[in-house]
């Protein structure tokens, strides 16, 4: 009696099982939705049920409260990863989006994820914290006092075990428990990781397909054909887009020089939010088939490759899903960031000299692969320490962020977001003036930038990141050169998609082969445009 006064008067079993059922409650509502909520409340309620069962040993009740607190945070925790995953992804952790992210990621980038997206969490933290403290505190006050369970009482708790049994019976429904989601799952990711590490035999598949399809090279001479790509480069940050700052002076610079070889395709589009979808709809020629990736489809590298190409790959990035499901089609593969030695936070710069050097190779006909990390999250690491340019005064793109309500994290993360930028547009351009330098004696020399998908850094909701939800998610810049013949400034306005660039770099590379859908490319006076269905609103796609 003299131990229970003191948690009846800070809080009473009643009000505790209140708050735990309320807490399980909240967890069970923010991870699930509809049927499915009411399914995994099913799975959490003999929890509370035996809490509320008497147990006369002391030594048996503190097994009880731990066990259950152990298993309420698992709820718990569940429900505010599914909740946040959600809320920035509109997905679901077992979708492939999430899955393949997970497979595909390294230690590192886990933690450059993670310090990138402190300032969104540090409050979701600080509330999963204070739960787990309640829930601590509540356990403890719902079975110190307890009043006996009445007759009544016993048969109900009774009834209800049986009712939630239902719940663990039923393969379907218990599928969601944490216990046996997060297993699952992460034996679904590793798996997907081993289906990754070899795909040779989807590679020969594509080389076939490429070979059954003749390709041909429909120009005489040689030809250098350069492919720069780069990641989560929003166009409405670029100044020759249109922005305020000056985030691409040089390119913006290369535009006036090369005026009429050099088409800044102004309403270019990406389809997927995420690299690997994104990379594989571009050199698929976005008829990819998910379920069949060989298949009978195309590959642009095995085609070139097969008509005549010698192909270069480059990379800044880590990647092994890029690595085996492209890379490995080129006959040469550079990793710069895999190479020991090396700085893992390697800028897109280091880049340049294996450019050059592929440039210079003698042979004839050439497609060089450029993999850049662009504004790549963490923003901070995309461009040399100790670069601000837009630190330090006030300009017109901080007092419209200001005006906008955004959060001083938020136009922190423009700022340096901008600063990737401003660095990332020298590699671009250098990559042009090279290309330009080393085009082959009374050969073709064509070049083409783009990004693999948008990013969001507060231009329509308050988040930095990868963004399938919103437009600027998908708002990519798109530019083509060529020495001759020049682009006819008409192009400019259209509308441009990037799973379809692989139609206009077949072109650029003279590529013929049975199957081709010339009004998919965006240079040919036959070009159908085709709005994608994306899953963020937008109204149009011509601006
Ligand atoms: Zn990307």
């Amino acid at each position: 009696m003299a131990i229970s006064l003191p948690a009846r008067s800070v809080l009473p079993s009643w009000l505790a099982m209140g708050l735990l059922a309320a807490g399980a409650a909240v967890a069970v509502v923010m991870g699930h939705d509809g049927r499915r909520a009411a399914q995994v409340a099913m799975l959490v309620l003999p929890l509370l049920l035996w809490l509320r069962w008497p147990v006369a040993s002391t030594g048996w009740r503190r097994v009880r409260a731990v066990a259950v607190f152990a298993l309420l945070a698992a709820f718990l925790l569940d429900g505010a990863v599914r909740a946040y995953l959600v809320k920035l992804y509109q997905a679901t952790p077992d979708s492939s989006l999430v899955l393949s992210a997970a497979a595909n990621t390294t230690a590192r980038e886990i933690r450059e994820y993670l310090s990138s997206q402190l300032s969104t969490m540090a409050l979701a933290i600080g509330v999963a914290i204070v739960a787990l403290a309640l829930t601590g505190v509540a356990i403890a006050a719902a079975t110190r006092d307890q009043a006996p369970l009445s007759r009544p009482g016993r048969i109900a708790v009774i009834a209800l075990l049986v009712v939630c049994s239902i719940g663990y019976l039923s393969k379907p429904w218990r599928r969601h428990h944490p216990l046996t989601f997060w297993p699952t799952w992460a034996e679904q990711v590793k798996d997907l990781r081993l289906a990754w590490s070899d795909q040779q035999g989807q590679r020969d598949q594509l080389m076939r397909n490429a070979r059954a399809a003749s390709p041909t090279i429909a120009a005489a001479g040689p030809a250098t054909v350069v492919l720069v790509l780069t990641d989560s480069v929003n166009r409405d940050n670029m100044s020759l887009y249109g922005y305020a700052r000056q985030t691409t002076p040089q390119l913006a610079a290369l535009s006036g020089e090369e005026a009429g070889r050099l088409l800044t395709l102004r309403h270019a589009w990406s389809v997927e939010a995420a690299t690997l979808a994104s990379l594989s709809g571009l050199f698929s020629f976005g008829e990819r088939d998910a379920d069949d990736p060989a298949g009978r489809a195309q590959h642009l590298l095995a085609l070139a490759r097969t008509a005549g190409y010698k192909i270069w790959w480059m990379s800044n990035h880590d990647d092994v899903a890029v690595d085996q499901q492209h890379a490995r089609l080129a006959d040469e593969v550079e990793m710069i960031n895999r190479q020991p030695g090396r700085s893992t936070a390697s800028l897109d710069g280091e880049l340049l000299d294996c450019l050059e050097e592929a440039l210079v190779d003698p042979t004839p006909r050439k497609l060089i692969v450029v993999h850049l990390l662009g504004a790549h999250p963490h923003y901070r690491l995309r461009r040399p320490p100790g670069d601000h340019p837009f630190d330090d005064a006030p300009d017109a793109v901080d007092a419209r962020m200001i005006r906008d309500g955004h959060p001083v994290w938020l136009r922190e993360s423009r700022q340096d977001y901008d600063a990737a930028l401003r660095y990332h547009d020298d590699v671009v351009a250098q990559t042009l003036r090279l290309t330009r330098r080393h085009v082959p004696d009374a050969g073709q020399g064509a070049w083409m930038f783009l990004s693999d998908h948008g990013q969001e850094v507060g231009h329509d909701i308050v988040h930095a990141g990868h963004s399938p939800g919103t437009a600027a998610g998908y708002r990519i810049p798109a530019l083509l050169w060529r020495n001759a013949p020049g682009f006819d400034a008409s192009l400019a306005s259209r509308p441009f998609r990037a799973d379809w660039a692989g139609w206009t770099l077949a072109e650029l590379m003279h590529l013929r082969w049975t199957g081709m859908a010339a009004d998919r490319n965006v240079l040919d006076p036959t070009y159908a445009w085709r709005p994608p269905t994306l899953p963020a609103r937008v109204s149009r796609f011509d601006r």
